[in-house]
């Protein structure tokens, strides 16, 4: 899955075409329906940002086109009339470049959906006050590592940088937030901000615990843990040593 620096370095990209009038087209027929392409064609695009997982495109008169890229999408810049294999969901033709979408199974003028996200964790700078308030209004009960998914509490964090925020901030996944003082949540988010934000700027995953179970802890030299967590059961990956916290099941 594209995590949010994906996502912000896609929205880097797309600045090429901000503030030109574009022609927009939706050559693929599930695109077509969304009718997206008789709403934004000729008008000027003002701005393009991602929050969260999300990209919005900001177009005069109001109007914000969302795309949300799930598990397959991807976001490309090709000069104007470029060669190209296959049916793309939506081209932004400007004068020069067009951005074109691949695969984008969202894309809606709505922002209702929007409003309900979290802060985004890769703002800058990130408004972590904000986010620790957002934690502490969900369920007490709830694991951090549950929370820091939670796109309606914090918009951005993806499995990969849950694990290894936690990791740098020696807190367990499994540790309810009732258990948690404010510095720790915050802490643990900060670390998330700064790694998704090295990563988006370096180009680099650097990975101490995500898919290293078996293998020992850069810090101590145990034996990284994993198993399904929350409704989803994304897997969480942690050091029992020195992050400490089993899951509920093996209590
Ligand atoms: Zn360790």
């Amino acid at each position: 899955m594209p995590e949010g620096d994906a996502l912000h370095r896609a929205a880097r990209g797309l600045q090429v075409l901000v503030g030109e009038r574009l022609e927009v087209e939706t050559p693929h027929p599930r695109a077509r329906v969304t009718r997206v392409a008789q709403r934004l064609d000729g008008r000027k695009l003002l701005g393009v940002e991602a929050v969260g997982k999300n990209l919005l495109l900001r177009f005069e008169d109001g109007l914000v086109l969302r795309s949300h890229l799930r598990m397959s999408g991807r976001w490309q810049v090709l000069p104007r009339n470029g060669t190209r294999r296959g049916t793309p969901w939506l081209v932004l033709r400007g004068a020069e470049s067009e951005a074109v979408l691949w695969n984008g199974p969202v894309l809606e003028l709505d922002e209702s959906r929007i409003r309900s996200l979290g802060p985004d964790i890769l703002a800058d700078p990130p408004d972590l006050d904000a986010m620790v308030a957002k934690l502490r209004g969900a369920d007490s009960r709830t694991a951090i590592g549950e929370a820091l998914l939670d796109q309606r509490l914090v918009a951005g964090i993806g499995n990969l940088w849950r694990a290894e925020a936690l990791w740098r901030a020696r807190i367990s996944p499994w540790r309810p937030l009732a258990e948690l003082e404010d510095e720790e949540v915050r802490t643990a988010l900060s670390e998330a901000a700064r790694l998704m934000r090295g990563s988006l700027d370096s180009g680099l995953k650097v990975r101490a615990v995500y898919r290293k179970a078996g293998r020992p802890c850069p810090r101590c030299g145990v034996p990284i843990r994993s198993q399904g967590q929350g409704d989803q059961n994304r897997i969480a990956y942690w050091c029992p040593q020195c992050q400490g916290g089993e899951p509920a099941a093996a209590l």
